[in-house]
């Protein structure tokens, strides 16, 4: 079964209506058990702490407060922040940032060259309990995901086009955008993906970095991402996405779809199950009195992976839960969009402003 969620039109899985699912809706076949998938305290914490962070700064925290509020409350005292060298400032306002709320922060960026691995590897010297991406090359962020020990959490996207605001391109596609979003271009050739290699996925993003540095107007995040798809000879995409961006996920599903790619998606509430299940109370919902569907994290990738994605986009869950998601993938991911209910998920105004 093919999972597509970003064209549902009921959602039936964010009020807990098994019985108003879409034909095809994945909750039909063969689901992902809940308790098999969050069989670990350590799982249950995070789904438990995301959910709270979410409910109690709703609409009135910026990202980078829930990323500091998510690493309090799941007592990760030492964290890390990485970037690719053109993300310097970024990567340093977000550590005073995070600083200035109590948290010891090790800055592994910038270096003089990407190097997402070395990153990694000088952050798990350093023992860091979370990582936090503060805006890496479309690629780099896969591998950086691939090789940390430490759980991360996306605060910054690198946009080289939207000066790091990637959502503004799904809010300008039908303007500005249309032609780059849109525009004539090879579609990507079935046969070619040969599976990852960090060679590749490195090789890769080197390339896609490059071509938009010799452009007068380089790219914005989404068409990176198509780029580096298709110098993978990739064809099948899978977009893992937050139920609050309905509306931009089945919007980044057309561009990819106009494109040439095949794309599954898998919506955050996918398995409606109640908040309960995880011990929040009616009164720590976002909206008590009403029922509330746990986000999951780990259901998504897996739904994603059997559909047989070969390259996953992260678009808007929050903090935590995704972390959850790129812990559990086997196929790489990348950042398209960090969610920030204060700021139209431009995730780092936050960090100019501060
Ligand atoms: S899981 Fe939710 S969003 Fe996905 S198809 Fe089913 S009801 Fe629709």
């Amino acid at each position: 079964m093919d999972i597509e969620c970003a064209s549902c039109s009921r959602y039936a899985c964010q009020v807990g209506r098994l019985d108003a699912t879409p034909d095809d809706c994945p909750m039909r076949g063969p689901f992902p058990s809940f308790d098999e998938l969050y069989a670990t305290d350590e799982a249950k914490r995070l789904l438990y702490q995301a959910a709270r962070v979410e409910a109690e700064g709703y609409g009135r925290w910026t990202r980078i407060r829930e990323v500091a509020e998510l690493a309090l409350r799941m007592r990760y005292r030492r964290l890390g922040v990485a970037g690719c060298p053109d993300m310097g400032l970024e990567a340093d306002l977000a550590a005073r940032s995070l600083r200035r709320r109590g948290l010891e922060v090790i800055v592994a960026a910038p270096f003089a060259d990407c190097d997402p691995v070395g990153q990694a590897a000088l952050l798990a010297e350093e023992r860091t309990h979370l990582n936090v991406i503060a805006g890496m090359c479309v690629g780099h962020d896969a591998l950086f995901i691939r090789h940390s020990r430490a759980p991360v959490t996306s605060l910054v996207v690198r946009d080289p086009r939207l000066a790091h605001n990637p959502a503004a391109a799904l809010y300008t596609r039908d303007g500005y955008l249309k032609r780059a979003l849109y525009g004539v271009r090879e579609p990507p050739v079935p046969g070619r993906f040969d599976g990852w290699t960090d060679e590749l996925i490195d090789g890769l993003a080197r390339e896609v970095r490059d071509a938009g540095l010799g452009r007068e107007t380089p790219p914005c995040r989404i068409e990176e991402v198509m780029d580096f798809a298709r110098g993978a000879g990739v064809t099948h995409l899978g977009v893992v996405y937050c139920v609050g961006f309905r509306r931009e996920a089945r919007d980044l599903d057309a561009i990819l779809e106009t494109n040439g790619f095949r794309v599954s998606s898998s919506c955050c509430k996918t398995g409606a199950v109640p908040k309960t299940t995880v011990g929040i109370k009616d009164e720590e919902q976002v909206e008590p009195g009403r029922p509330e569907m746990i986000c999951n994290p780990l259901a998504q990738a897996s739904l994603l992976e059997q559909a047989g994605v070969e390259l996953v986009l992260l678009m808007g869950q929050c903090t935590g839960h995704d972390s959850a998601t790129m812990a559990h993938l086997h196929v790489p991911a990348v950042c398209v969009v960090a969610k920030d209910r204060v700021l139209a998920h431009n995730t780092v105004a936050a960090l100019y402003g501060s």
